[in-house]
């Protein structure tokens, strides 16, 4: 098992005393989430996901959690190590928007500041310098190509800036 990030771990021992209804009505208005009940818990989605091995709680148990307003399920790996593959999603014999659906909960698990620390150092990366990584010298010479190009990071920047993306959390200044 790798490293987690979110704060549940797994279902073992845990008790989840609140089942937060407002929480549901949240999780049914995101793309996708008008279909949340037709769940019928078959676990294909979570067969043919490719994260599966690296999380404590599968996409399955994760739409569970929905319908059973759990907000737990913010502070769940499966948020934030899904690759967004959309497997799951042309899997579901129910025809659910799953991926989607986890677009909306990352949106969700940002808007209150839970939010891995690796997405943050990256983010500030690509804002400072238009690019995700640094590509290194000897693989541009085995491609035959020349330095780097400077890049013109004010349109990356205004994109961030216009989106909001800098800020932590919800209410935080940018
Ligand atoms: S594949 Fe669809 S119906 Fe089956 S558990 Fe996953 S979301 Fe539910
Ligand atoms: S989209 Fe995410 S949850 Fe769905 S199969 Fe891919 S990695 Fe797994």
């Amino acid at each position: 098992m790798t490293e987690t990030w979110g704060q549940l771990k797994s279902f073992e021992g845990k008790e989840f005393s609140t089942l937060d209804k407002n929480f549901t009505r949240e999780a049914s208005k995101l793309i996708g989430g008008q279909d949340l009940t037709a769940c019928f818990q078959c676990a294909k989605c979570s067969a043919g996901c490719p994260v599966s091995d690296k999380v404590n709680v599968q996409v399955h148990e994760l739409m569970r959690m929905l319908v059973f307003g759990l907000k737990e399920v913010l502070d769940t790996d499966m948020v934030w190590l899904c690759t967004t593959c959309y497997t799951c999603q042309e899997r579901c014999p129910q025809g659910i928007d799953i991926t989607d659906i986890i677009f909306g909960l990352k949106n969700m698990a940002f808007k209150e500041g839970k939010t891995p620390q690796g997405y943050i150092v990256s983010r500030k990366g690509l804002y400072d310098t238009g690019k995700l990584y640094e590509p290194t010298d000897w693989e541009r010479e085995d491609l035959g190509l020349g330095d780097v190009p400077e890049l013109d990071v004010e349109d990356t920047q205004k994109m961030f800036k216009d989106t909001g993306l800098m800020k932590l959390k919800e209410g935080d200044e940018e």
